[in-house]
């Protein structure tokens, strides 16, 4: 029997693009996935959510394992994925929040008022939590969960930059923060060509430790966390790049990508890259 074990809890909520152009309404929404991972006794939470209201739910499933949470490892300085720190925190005085150095300098300038009050309350009006708190940061690249070690593997640029992934050796788990997807259309908003090489240098590197799961930071409700989305990941962003050379409008290239990616989710976060990739 391995040491350590994991579970997923994965919530649904609305995308943060507005204006997305009408035709896939069934598929505009996104979901986070937070992961526990736990011992006989103990347990790190890899990732929180963005809202109040789910916040508390992922506490109450925190509880529910009867695990001592230690720490809490954040990913990469989206706040969906940080957003509900200080709860848990609260909740949990024991545990630590932790983050590599650049990705704790990020949080803590995504955290300044003036960012939160023109980035994120227009997009997700009276949800945030209203106390952010950014993650202390971790010396050395690994840290312990009974005895055994949790790795910290620096990703470089996948959907922002400095993104990390957790890997766990002893039973094969790769935490992917935001480097792979599963079904959900890619966030390339903050990526230009050189940040996509970046991506798919990633999506190599995570390849390279042989995992036996990936977990997605954005995917279905409830996933199957298959290495398999790491080459979907791949082609995705492969089609992006040709699809980029090959149209010469936002709305070409958001068409073209719907027409090879007709069912992932997210639509709004394609119409935010096309966006970005070819302003007007
Ligand atoms: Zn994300």
């Amino acid at each position: 029997m391995p040491k350590l074990e994991w579970k997923l809890l994965t919530k649904k909520r609305a995308s943060s693009t507005q204006g997305v152009p009408p035709g896939k309404e069934h598929l505009a929404w996104v979901t986070n996935t937070v992961t526990l991972i736990y011992g006989q006794r103990e347990a790190v939470l890899v990732d929180t959510f963005l809202s109040d209201q789910q916040s508390k739910e992922l506490l109450d499933w925190v509880f529910e394992s009867g695990r001592n949470l230690t720490t809490i490892y954040v990913t990469h300085a989206h706040g969906d994925h940080f957003f509900g720190l200080k709860l848990l925190l609260d909740k949990f005085p024991n545990a630590k929040a932790i983050a590599t150095t650049a990705v704790a300098a990020a949080i803590r300038d995504q955290i300044k008022p003036e960012y939160i009050k023109s980035f994120w309350e227009p997009r997700f009006p009276g949800q945030l939590p209203s106390q952010l708190v950014a993650p202390e940061v971790l010396k050395g690249d690994t840290f312990a969960l009974e005895g055994e070690e949790l790795k910290v593997v620096e990703l470089g640029h996948t959907d922002t930059s400095h993104t990390t992934a957790l890997y766990v050796p002893s039973i094969g788990l790769v935490v992917s923060g935001d480097g792979v997807y599963n079904n959900t259309h890619l966030y390339l908003a903050e990526c230009d060509e050189e940040a996509i090489n970046g991506w798919l240098r990633a999506l190599d590197k995570i390849e390279s430790l042989h995992p036996k799961t990936v977990v997605a930071g954005h995917g279905v409700l409830d996933p199957d966390s298959s290495p398999r989305h790491i080459e979907a990941t791949r082609g995705y962003l492969h089609d992006f790049l040709a699809s980029r050379k090959n149209t010469s409008t936002a709305m070409e290239l958001y068409q073209t990508m719907l027409s090879l990616h007709p069912n992932r989710v997210n639509p709004g976060s394609l119409w935010a890259a096309a966006k970005a990739s070819k302003p007007s």
